[in-house]
């Protein structure tokens, strides 16, 4: 008998790995479980060499796509009636990845090959926005080439005027921040179609259950889950998702990284490939995501997963307890102007009324009267709002942009941006509404005390 046929003993260095692996317990858990596994195995190496053909899908390699972000995926993808979608490790990384597959230099080169010698792509972008995505634009992708032009998001003209033969790509927020400002999206959608840019839209602020983007004309929605998403302030995420209104193949000669063959996929175009709607997202997830690396964890997807089963109920109650501070502050007199969509004086009333019936989110700002000394005794004095930078979370907090998300504006960004050093942002949570008005009455007086 030789030794071939008998089951040998494994010894413990491999126990330790092997031991007690069956394929065929059956376990049907009510929940999706969390696949946390670097790799995927394959059936065989012909299988193996389909996949990386990507002439077969087939997890791999868990920094492009594991179930548990697939899964995340699809259900962003359907709740933003997208067409599909692209998780990433935060919502930074989701507009890096989204800006540099379409305003890249690859985009700008006849054949889409990376040419060192070709400018890339321009952006015109909201100047009433984020204040890392004005760093990101500002500096890491200006390092890269891509040019930016800010504009007014209630200017639909300023976007027009500003867009040149490389433009590719149009950057608003659904809701500003920090002002909750609300562009009129269709009127910004007709003027990227002029333009022959694509419309993308960062819908943070709103969240799918506010307002779906695409249904107003956006080609791509961008997240960060960090925030309503998983609305719990525990974890970084951020997504992708198309919407299907972008048609590359409706201007070919304009993106060139989408429609003509190329040598790293395989000698064909990724339109080809991975057909009209397919083929942005193909080479987000199969280059950009792959070659650079921000990828999402499955145990963060797990945790925007659980948090977004619970995001119509928390989102009433953000903008119910908005509403409540907004009117309060409004009446104040210790306050100057204070912005959101959903006081009667707003200029952004009618967008309000017309494209988002469930309400405005949950961010505000204000003007505090005084000198900057009295903005410190404000937030020296309040205790239940935090004071920290993120927005999104179940407990309300306060901060002061000048000094903090958009301390690296030039001045006359800050200016444009409408941000003082009077300002404060509120991104309330879902506090009793009772309680987080006596905190800011207790700070107002502080500040004028
Ligand atoms: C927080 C935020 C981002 C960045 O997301 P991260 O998950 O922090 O990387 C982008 N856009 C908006 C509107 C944000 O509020």
């Amino acid at each position: 008998m030789s030794s071939a046929e008998q089951p040998r003993d494994l010894a413990p260095g491999t126990q330790q790995l092997h031991g007690g692996e069956t394929a065929d317990l059956e376990v049907r858990p009510v929940r999706a479980p969390i696949h946390l596994s670097a790799a995927y195995t394959f059936e065989s190496l012909p299988q193996a060499r389909e996949v990386f053909a990507q002439r077969q899908p087939g997890f791999k390699y868990s920094r492009t796509g594991s179930p548990t972000v697939e899964l995340l995926e699809r259900r962003l993808a359907e709740l933003e009636g997208g067409t599909g979608a692209i998780a990433t490790a935060s919502g930074q990384a989701a507009i890096t990845l989204t800006l540099l597959a379409l305003a890249g230099r690859s985009g700008q080169s006849p054949d889409g090959e990376p040419h060192p010698e070709v400018p890339a792509g321009h952006v015109v972008a909201s100047q009433r926005i984020y204040g890392g995505t004005a760093d990101l634009l500002n500096d890491s992708l200006a390092e890269a080439g891509i040019t930016v032009t800010w504009v007014d998001p209630h200017q639909p003209d300023q976007w027009r005027r500003a867009a040149t033969p490389r433009t590719r790509a149009f950057l608003v927020e659904a809701i500003g921040n920090p002002h909750a400002d609300l562009p009129d999206i269709p009127a910004l959608a007709e003027a990227a179609q002029e333009a022959g840019a694509a419309l993308v839209v960062d819908s943070t602020l709103a969240s799918p259950y506010l307002v779906r983007a695409g249904d107003l004309g956006a080609d791509v929605v961008v997240h960060s889950l960090t925030k309503y998403l998983t609305g719990n302030g525990t974890t970084l995420g951020g997504i992708v998702v198309t919407t299907g209104r972008f048609q590359p193949s409706a201007d070919p000669r304009r993106w060139p990284q989408l429609t003509q063959p190329r040598t790293r996929f395989g000698g064909r175009s990724l339109v080809e490939q991975s057909g009209e709607d397919g083929a942005l997202r193909q080479l987000i997830r199969t280059q950009l995501l792959n070659d650079l690396g921000p990828a999402m964890s499955p145990l963060n997807a797990q945790r925007a997963l659980e948090g977004i089963e619970t995001l119509d109920i928390r989102m009433q109650r953000h903008c119910h307890v908005a509403e409540v501070i907004a009117a309060r502050l409004a009446a104040d007199e210790r306050v100057g102007s204070v912005r959101h969509p959903s006081l009667p004086d707003s200029p952004d009333r009618q967008i309000a009324e017309r494209d988002f019936p469930r309400g405005a989110g949950s961010v505000l700002s204000f003007e505090l009267k005084g000198e900057v000394d009295a903005v410190e005794r404000f937030f020296g004095a309040l205790q239940l709002f935090a004071l920290a930078v993120n927005l999104g979370d179940g407990r309300s907090m306060a901060t002061h942009p000048a000094w903090t998300t958009h301390c690296r504006l030039s001045p006359e960004m800050m200016q444009a941006g409408g941000i003082t050093l009077q300002t404060v942002r509120l991104a309330l949570g879902r506090e009793d509404p009772e309680d987080l008005w006596a905190d800011l009455d207790r700070a107002l007086s502080a500040a004028h005390g």
